[in-house]
């Protein structure tokens, strides 16, 4: 039986994908590369927008499109949030929530009876990277105001160090180089007496991981030890994604988010005093309830004064059964998009004066592959870099000078500049 499996949104989705990909084979099913060839289509679902959700149920959609005989399995934040709304308008089959999405094996048993074996499966991935995400957390309990994660999220717990590990080292003998730690809210990670810090120190020591990131983190969890950490370890890579949301005062308390503007700002100050080359990404929500002109013009100029290496902007979706949702003074469509329109274009700016600093640098890349006669990959800052070479050096970490930007501005374009590959 072959399985199509697929995911929507956050790094933890696709880490969860990840992860399951890995069961799918050690079943003894194998993953298809096209949707056409499969008999069973998975979906790691997201909800957090209603964006997300319309994604969710074209995907579904077009899949019957696509192949006819496809069986769908839905699972994840959609399935958790309207299980019996998409039963209910046949787009899908099976329908499984975020408390119970992995007993997915269950339902492919009785699709198709498997013999669960030890044997190593070829291919770990069903999504074929060097990066590979690995969930340490699930769930929050922070209750932003907007959010619908910690609804559909309410189990939070943390995986163990010693499963963490394994699935590392598992992942690095399969030939993936560089891993992601991912979760709800990784920061709040809390397992036998280890913290992030700490978890982060023994992944160091106990595993050969090339590369570690970070997935997004708050504020203040951003401690003077976990930056000591990355200063001192060329293996950590200096990017950090923190969600600013706005850089109104009076919005952020509406938003109930759990740090003021201030101590935003005292984590970037921290940041860049111990890693000057740190790229800072973030998240940016446009048209919460009651954000005014001069509450968006405060965010737009934080925005404009920090150098942020991206910023992702999204339009406020409102989430039934969120605070949020109930407020007042709703922001209009119009309104919404004109303000998106300006912090867009603020964002492209930003990516480019990110990738202009590094100009004339040398920088290591790991190398993802080569596409389309480039090959591709990332800077430890997370700068994406394009180069040509006479071999392959795909999963290889090699010196690459910057010379100049790609035309779109995403990324730069550089050359060979590790002498072990000329
Ligand atoms: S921290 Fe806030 S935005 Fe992030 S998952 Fe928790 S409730 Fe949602």
């Amino acid at each position: 039986m072959k399985i199509y499996l697929d995911f929507l949104g956050c790094k933890l989705n696709q880490a969860e994908a990840e992860r399951i990909s890995y069961g799918i084979l050690q079943c003894g099913y194998s993953l298809a590369v096209d949707i056409k060839d499969a008999d069973v289509y998975i979906l790691n679902s997201c909800a957090v927008t209603a964006e997300a959700e319309r994604k969710t149920r074209n995907k579904l959609a077009a899949s019957v499109r696509k192949n006819t005989r496809i069986i769908r399995i839905l699972i994840g934040c959609c399935g958790q949030k309207d299980k019996d709304e998409y039963l209910r308008q046949n787009l899908a089959e099976y329908v499984l929530g975020n408390d119970n999405k992995y007993s997915i094996y269950q339902i492919l048993q009785t699709l198709l009876p498997y013999e669960f074996t030890k044997k190593e499966p070829e291919n770990v991935g069903a999504l074929k990277r060097i990066r590979s995400f690995v969930q340490i957390q699930e769930g929050c309990h922070n209750f932003c105001s907007y959010c619908i994660v910690p609804y559909l999220r309410t189990n939070e717990n943390s995986t163990s160090v010693i499963d963490i590990i394994d699935t590392i080292n598992h992942r690095l003998q399969k030939g993936y180089g560089e891993v992601t730690l991912t979760g709800t809210e990784i920061g709040s990670y809390s397992s036998q007496g280890y913290d992030l810090t700490a978890l982060v120190k023994v992944i160091l020591h106990k595993t050969e991981v090339k590369r570690l990131r970070l997935s997004s983190l708050q504020p203040q969890e951003i401690s003077l030890e976990l930056l000591q950490l990355f200063a001192a370890n060329h293996r950590l890579c200096h990017h950090f994604h923190i969600s600013l949301q706005s850089a109104s005062p009076a919005i952020l308390k509406y938003m109930n988010r759990p740090y003021t503007l201030e101590e935003y700002n005292d984590a970037l100050e921290r940041i860049w005093g111990m890693l000057p080359d740190a790229a800072v990404t973030t998240d940016v929500i446009v048209g919460f309830p009651g954000e005014s002109e001069l509450d968006f013009a405060l965010t737009l100029d934080f925005c404009q004064k920090t150098p942020f290496a991206k910023i992702h902007a999204f339009p406020y979706s409102s989430r039934k059964i969120t605070a949020a949702a109930s407020m007042s003074a709703q922001v209009s469509e119009l309104s919404k998009r004109e303000r998106m329109f300006r912090l867009l274009n603020l964002a492209k700016d930003k990516m480019q004066e990110f990738a202009l600093k590094h100009i004339g640098q040398v920088a290591p890349v790991y190398v993802e592959g080569q596409y389309n006669g480039l090959y591709e990959g990332y800077t430890s800052n997370y700068l994406r870099v394009f180069f040509t070479a006479s071999s392959d050096l795909s999963g290889k970490i090699v010196d690459i000078k910057i010379n100049s930007l790609m035309p779109s501005g995403e990324g730069a374009i550089g050359e060979l500049a590790d002498k072990r590959y000329f």
